[in-house]
């Protein structure tokens, strides 16, 4: 992906050959805008975002700034691209649905269609203690895609500790909220939200989502990265409010998030307990009946692995992903041997599959 991408950026810089500016016109718009101009278009090429999921909110997030000329998107996500994502995941499209493609890699190969100038770098891996600091490190800031609080809290925790900025985003149903965490300066999750917020967690299997939602949350989540990383992480235009809006019903609230809570455990005491905390060994997925084992890392060799489980189902594999199909089960291994086993939420059942068919 990376050496394509480079070949093509190579490619446009040759075609461009003579120009003084190594700005094409594909930003000519964006930098008439008075918040951006020439200097902080070449601020947006160099740099350097990370984000954590890439679903719906991932997506939009993700081409709204590789569009924008982030020179650098590390788009970090576990899971892999399937026909129900399609209503809202703007990234991925149906034949990325019938491979199972990652969702990092497809999302990759999708922003190399519509900018090849930037780097997306993707990174099939589920963000974890152990990870946090190689997937995160050297950023300027960090975008939250994911679809659960725990991940959030490890992400709030790092960002904490090195005084990264991040941008907390979330939609379900019809309902998106936002806040940007800038520390040292504002309130972060940990402030707002000391424990899992349980009804938002809780309600993404059952509540289904608009797509308007996702978009809506990422089109102000990108705008205030825009900012972030033109203007720096002071800018008087960010905004310092958890942001919430309801867009069936058109409610909307903004929180004041200027005063940190000096009892937070994050940015207060600085008990970084999401940081320290050990990996977690198996996980349930939201909005899905699957459970995630990420027990055993050790590299899989797909081809043998397709001959071994061809007597007890179905099996095909590409080069991201095996699948393996043993009613009622679905078992989706990546070359790490991470796996996701679809049809179930016990985790003992997983975990007794993943040792009977990929060993323990
Ligand atoms: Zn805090």
């Amino acid at each position: 992906m990376t050496s394509l991408a480079q070949q093509r950026t190579n490619r446009t810089e040759n075609i461009s050959t003579g120009q003084s500016s190594p700005l094409d016109t594909r930003y000519s718009r964006q930098i008439l805008f008075r918040g951006i101009g020439e200097a902080g278009q070449r601020k947006l090429a160099a740099a350097r975002v990370a984000l954590v999921g890439c679903g719906a909110t991932g997506s939009a997030l993700a081409g709204l700034l590789a569009r924008a000329g982030v020179g650098k998107l590390r788009i970090i996500d576990r899971d892999y691209v399937e026909p129900s994502n399609l209503q809202r995941q703007a990234l991925f499209d149906e034949a990325d649905a019938a491979e199972s493609l990652p969702k990092a890699i497809a999302a990759a190969r999708k922003i190399a269609t519509f900018n090849s100038q930037i780097l997306a770098e993707p990174k099939v891996e589920d963000l974890i203690p152990s990870n946090v600091e190689g997937l995160l490190e050297g950023m300027d800031l960090i975008l939250d895609g994911t679809d659960n609080f725990e991940t959030r809290y490890l992400i709030n925790d790092y960002a904490v500790e090195k005084s990264l900025p991040w941008i907390y985003s979330a939609a379900v149903g019809s309902y998106a909220v936002t806040l940007n965490v800038l520390p040292g300066q504002t309130a972060c999750l940990a402030c707002i939200f000391p424990d899992s917020p349980s009804g938002i967690v809780e309600t993404c299997e059952t509540s289904g989502i608009l797509n308007s939602a996702v978009n809506l949350v990422a089109s102000i989540a990108a705008t205030e990265a825009l900012k972030l990383l033109v203007a720096g992480a002071t800018a008087p235009a960010l905004r310092r409010t958890l942001l919430s809006f309801d867009v069936w019903t058109n409610e909307h609230a903004e929180i004041s998030a200027t005063q940190p809570r000096p009892a937070c455990r994050a940015c207060g005491v600085r008990d970084f307990i999401h940081l320290a905390g050990e990996g977690r060994p198996h996980i349930t997925l939201c909005g899905r009946n699957s459970v995630q084992i990420h027990e055993r890392q050790r590299p899989i060799d797909f081809a043998e692995m397709d001959r071994r489980l061809q007597p007890h189902g179905t099996v095909r594999h590409n080069d991201f992903v095996l699948k393996f199909w043993h009613e009622p089960y679905e078992l989706t291994l990546f070359p790490d041997g991470r796996a996701i086993i679809k049809g179930t939420t016990d985790t003992a059942v997983a975990r007794s599959l993943y040792a009977r068919f990929v060993g323990s």
